[in-house]
């Protein structure tokens, strides 16, 4: 079976991929904070015959990834695919953010997928593989209460194609899936004010879909990018 490490994966499209993965015949390296959330998927899936190993890291702590995420990979074969799905949203003007909010925003959504390919690139090189980075649309857009998030997303872009040039001779891959909004826990948290319409949002499992779709690809091919938008609503 391959195997797929998937952060992000207590809660929202994380935990919706997680389950389509496990159907479809994957193994899984699990992180995400909450022990809890991500031992209930697990049994959950047991029936599935998915081999699923989890890790609770907290990516906003830069001192505890490495080790963490290497533990880890101890556990299990290494991945063919990491999705890089672990990710923040905080709504306010740019020049009101705190600055400790920045850097959390920033660590979340920029530095922590550098520390985390860090670490599991290298163990995909002996084969090749896949690096998804779940992106949004707010990369190419300039949402007003979202700067900081969409500094990151643009960020995010442009790391994904220097790590697919760079990585290209190891046969390892890097894409990004494009997301406009889909209805997950994302627009209940504390960072995220205001009133939208999520019955319009994308469902988690239409973006789970792409992901797998985008890990299924020939190793001989990359799509560089899949941008999926609800048919109706704001974004
Ligand atoms: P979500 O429902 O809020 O889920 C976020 C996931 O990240 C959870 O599993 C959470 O688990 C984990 N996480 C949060 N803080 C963490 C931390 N400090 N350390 C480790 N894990 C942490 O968000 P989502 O909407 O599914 O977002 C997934 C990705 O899609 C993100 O990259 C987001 O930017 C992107 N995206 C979302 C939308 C949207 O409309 N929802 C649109 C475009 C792109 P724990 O709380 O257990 O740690």
């Amino acid at each position: 079976m391959p195997t797929a490490l998937i952060t992000g994966a207590s809660r929202g499209l994380g935990k919706a991929a997680a389950k389509l993965f496990a159907n479809s015949g994957w193994d899984l390296l699990l992180v995400a904070r909450s022990k809890n959330d991500l031992q209930s998927l697990v049994d959950d899936l047991k029936d599935t015959g998915s081999r699923i190993r989890y890790k609770s890291l907290d990516l906003s702590i830069s001192d505890t990834i490495i080790p963490g995420v290497s533990d880890l990979l101890s556990e299990g074969n290494a991945p063919s695919v990491l999705v890089n799905n672990a990710g923040v949203a905080w709504t306010g003007e740019l020049l009101s953010m705190p600055l400790k909010s920045w850097q959390w925003l920033i660590q979340m959504n920029l530095t922590s997928i550098f520390q985390v390919c860090s670490v599991v690139v290298p163990s995909m090189r002996a084969n090749g593989g896949l690096v998804i980075n779940v992106s949004s649309h707010a990369a190419r857009n300039s949402f007003p209460q979202w700067g900081a998030y969409c500094t990151s997303k643009a960020a995010l872009v442009s790391f994904t194609k220097c790590l697919a040039e760079e990585e290209r001779k190891h046969s390892i891959r890097a894409c990004t899936l494009t997301l406009g909004s889909v209805n997950t826990t994302l627009w209940e948290t504390d960072s995220v004010q205001g009133n939208f319409d999520r019955s319009a949002m994308l469902s988690v499992d239409q973006a789970a879909a792409a992901l797998l779709y985008l890990a299924e690809q020939p190793t001989s091919q990359v799509i560089e990018d899949l941008t999926l938008m609800p048919a109706s609503g704001a974004f």
